[in-house]
């Protein structure tokens, strides 16, 4: 299972349909938190995410409509007596703010907040890591200190084919030699190679979650051949001067990017308060890079389904 969840796509000022950002990135049933705008847990209890599969929280940088949310949540996951560690990767004055807020609101959390600061590794490390995925650091080029993350499977094993050895009458003995990928030869005299039962893996999934950044044609060779890469579009095209100023993305650039990193879908999210009608970001895009959506908060993607 590797699934990513919307939870917001607005830009700084949230609007009556579109809330701050902040994704949910699941692989094998347990929860990670991308951004945490204001207003962040009331859309993870509206989504049905559960608290107790939260393992880890990324954070971009630390403009408010990417951050807000997170003491809120902190204090809740508290309050809902969690007692096992939550792993918290974010900009170094991330750990500073909440120590002050928790300070001078009298909170405590009765967990551990392993905290990992993103200024401590470079662009393409490996910033968390389990036996299956890992994320790794994209370089982004914001205001301030940004930075992207790349979920990626890993540790993929090719599957055993069981129909295929039963017609092949190799008794069951054999099978764990085949899977680790020795050949056997049976009584018979015949020699079974692994790659006679054994069906290649499919390709590592991956994610890319891109906000916020200027047009950064960097980040290419990070997030080349990704599935899903999520890419801030905060204005169209014709704002290009002031997205330049106040370093941020058209959606025609957006596309760039998924068009020279050759990634397999494009989901855009990010948008100014101003667009009420969203048709023009996505047909702008669309334009450079055919296969791209639009963000829905609420909507699930479904990384196997991309191909
Ligand atoms: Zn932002």
């Amino acid at each position: 299972m590797f699934e990513v969840t919307i939870l917001g796509t607005s830009a700084a000022i949230p609007t009556h349909r579109r809330r701050p950002s902040a994704q949910v990135v699941t692989i094998n049933d347990r929860h990670h938190l991308v951004d945490c705008g204001e207003g962040t847990q009331m859309q993870l209890l509206r989504h049905k995410v559960k608290y107790a599969r939260l393992d880890a929280i990324f954070i971009s940088h630390l403009h408010g409509d990417h951050v807000l949310g997170l003491p809120g949540l902190l204090n809740s996951l508290s309050l809902y007596e969690r007692n096992f560690p939550l792993k918290l990767v974010g900009p170094a004055g991330l750990k500073k703010l909440l120590d002050f807020i928790f300070e001078q609101t009298h909170s405590y959390l009765n967990y551990e907040l392993e905290f990992v600061a993103t200024e401590d590794f470079s662009p393409g490390d490996v910033v968390y890591e389990t036996p299956k995925y890992k994320v790794i650091l994209l370089p982004l080029e914001h205001r301030i200190f940004c930075r992207g993350f790349q979920f990626l499977e890993t540790n993929k094993r090719p599957k055993f084919d069981f129909y295929k050895a039963k017609a092949l009458e190799i008794p069951n003995q054999y099978f764990s030699l085949l899977k680790q990928g020795n050949s056997i030869t049976l009584d018979t005299g015949r020699v079974v190679t692994p790659d006679e039962v054994l069906i290649p893996a499919d390709p590592p999934l991956s994610f890319a979650y891109c906000s916020d950044t200027r047009y950064s044609e960097v980040l290419v060779d990070y997030i080349r051949d990704t599935h899903l890469l999520y890419h801030e579009t905060t204005f169209l095209e014709n704002l290009k001067e002031r997205a330049a100023e106040t370093h941020h993305s058209t959606a025609r650039e957006a596309a760039e990017i998924a068009r020279l990193a050759k990634v397999h879908q494009l989901v855009i999210g990010h948008f100014s308060a101003r667009y009420k009608d969203l048709t023009p970001l996505l047909d702008e895009a669309r334009a450079v890079f055919p296969n791209t959506h639009l963000a829905r908060e609420g909507y699930v993607y479904d990384l196997k389904g991309i191909s």
